[in-house]
């Protein structure tokens, strides 16, 4: 949708809008808003709107706090639920400093640097997103529980499939959020489900990922439900992910598409795939980003736990599904929708262009299923191992100088800050699992 500042005034009178939502993202990840009655809007829509940074999530220092929000007009929404109360829209925000820069702590302006770094080379860069989620019911209190909301398992139907009426509802939302759904369905585990949107240019894909599970958290609570994006909420099932396919755009053609090529992929695939796979260990810091990421990166569930690519087996990191011609795409299979997509998206474009400009070759391709490898087959391979929790892969971050660039000096001190905390509050747990393992043994 293109809107003007015009437009967007007129339509808020039109439909009678009695509040604005300034959304914008921390660096965690975490969607915020600032809400503003519409007498004030002319002044948002002028980047007047100004607020204190200094509680945000990675954002600035007391002494220094005063940020602006430049809304991004493109963004305009009305939401569909609640309008019997007054119309509330939204939209999405760029944070800029007081003297008028953008501001690096913006996970949304790291992205558009790299987008403009894509488009210098001739790159637009698309991406279709699947995300994963569970529904679990809550308490007479309204507080989440761990009993999920139905047992039903792939695919299955109503009765099994209790959610199909709080699915409808939230792909209605969506659609009337502008979104193109291709599908829903159950997916392995109890109370896990998917619903998949069409592909999107990246900076639109990630503000669709934020505003996705918005959505489907809201409706799933007016189905008196909670929806949790946490990758993996039960112990010996399957986790949630999200699946990225990635495709790259050059004058108007898939720029991964080559029907002379090795199994129809072009040069710069393999090069794409190839930066992918170098940096896979320090970017799994920006798509694997929470303690919890890493109990899903475990075998047997469907989940990647190697640094690997295969265009058929869904064991690696990365598959190539079998559509060629514009749908020609790479499918990152380790991102988890925990992340911060600003910065996941970020890393895989950095790491991906950084394998088409060096010419990085992809290391050949597996064809078996990497869980079965042993150890030795993996090494003949060169097949590495995902990080195996959140410090390692911090730690690998740091050490990636490209992803610690395309971050900046602000971002990455932050985000390295906040997630190293994250594993210290963590590691110093005393959990059930010991208990029960050494309490009576030792
Ligand atoms: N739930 C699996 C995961 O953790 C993915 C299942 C699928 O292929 O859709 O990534
Ligand atoms: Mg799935
Ligand atoms: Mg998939």
């Amino acid at each position: 949708m293109i809107f003007t500042k015009e437009a967007i005034m007129k339509k808020a009178e039109e439909e009678s809008i009695l509040f604005v939502r300034l959304q914008f993202t921390d660096l965690t990840g975490i969607m915020k808003n600032l809400t503003i009655p519409i007498d004030q809007l002319e002044k948002a829509l002028n980047n007047e709107i100004m607020f204190d940074g200094s509680s945000i999530d990675g954002f600035v220092r007391i002494e220094e706090s005063d940020m602006y929000l430049r809304p991004d007009l493109n963004t305009f929404m009305i939401f569909p639920w609640d309008q019997n109360m007054g119309k509330v829209a939204r939209l999405i925000c760029d944070v800029y400093n007081s003297k008028g820069e953008s501001f690096e702590g913006c996970p949304r302006n790291i992205l558009k640097k790299v987008l403009k770094q894509a488009d210098n080379m001739g790159y637009t860069m698309y991406v279709g997103p699947e995300l994963e989620f569970f529904l679990f019911e809550v308490d007479e209190k309204g507080n989440p529980t761990l009993m999920t909301h139905d047992s039903a398992g792939y695919f299955d139907m109503a009765p099994n499939d209790m959610a199909e009426p709080a699915r409808r509802d939230m792909v209605l939302a969506l659609q009337q959020m502008g979104f193109e759904i291709e599908a829903s369905h159950h997916e392995c585990a109890p109370g896990q489900h998917e619903i998949d949107f069409r592909y999107e240019d990246a900076l639109t894909a990630a503000d669709n990922i934020m505003t996705f599970k918005l959505v489907v958290r809201v409706i799933a609570q007016k189905h008196g439900l909670h929806a949790t994006f946490m990758p993996k909420p039960i112990y010996g099932e399957a986790g949630s992910g999200m699946h990225t396919n990635i495709s790259l755009f050059k004058d108007g053609k898939n720029a991964f598409n080559d029907p002379e090529g090795k199994i129809g992929l072009s040069e710069e695939a393999y090069n794409f795939i190839g930066g992918l796979i170098k940096h896979a260990r320090g970017m799994a810091a920006l798509t694997n980003p929470t303690v919890n990421s890493y109990k899903r990166l475990v075998p047997g569930f469907e989940a990647p736990t190697h640094v690997a690519w295969s265009p058929k087996n869904r064991s690696p990191m990365m598959r190539i599904p079998d559509k060629r011609g514009i749908s020609t795409r790479v499918e990152l299979r380790n991102p988890d929708p925990s992340v911060n997509p600003y910065l996941s998206l970020a890393g895989n474009l950095a790491a991906g262009l950084d394998g088409i400009k060096n010419q990085i070759a992809a290391p050949e391709p597996v064809y078996e299923n990497v869980y079965e490898l042993t150890k030795a087959q993996r090494k003949e391979k060169g097949i590495v191992d995902l990080p195996n929790n959140l410090y390692d892969a911090i730690k690998e971050l740091e050490k990636d100088e490209l992803l610690m660039d395309m971050l900046g000096d602000h971002a990455r001190k932050k985000y390295i800050a906040a997630k190293i905390e994250e594993w210290d509050a963590y590691r110093s747990q005393v959990s059930q699992w010991e208990i029960d393992r050494y309490l009576t043994s030792i």
